[in-house]
């Protein structure tokens, strides 16, 4: 399974609406595979924002790379 590997416009995405904002729940992703992630942009549940804090400590576990491995992404 090829992982994505954008470095530009990366987001923070909530892997679990209600998994909170903590580390754990975070996944970093390029503004592409976020769009196709099956949850964005449909109404429901706003998880709370992630701190800076937590968004830096996300982006540095990445790699500041998208940590993207799904198949449905077709990278
Ligand atoms: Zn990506
Ligand atoms: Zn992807």
């Amino acid at each position: 399974m090829a992982r994505c590997s954008r470095k530009v416009n990366l987001e923070i995405h909530h892997k679990r609406r209600d998994g909170g904002n903590g580390l754990e729940n975070a996944e970093v992703l390029c503004e592409k595979c976020h769009i196709n992630t099956s949850t964005y942009g449909v109404k429901g549940t706003t998880p709370p924002a992630f701190s800076p804090k937590v968004k830096l400590e996300a982006l540095k576990r990445a790699g500041n790379r998208c940590e993207c491995t799904r198949v449905t992404c077709g990278h």
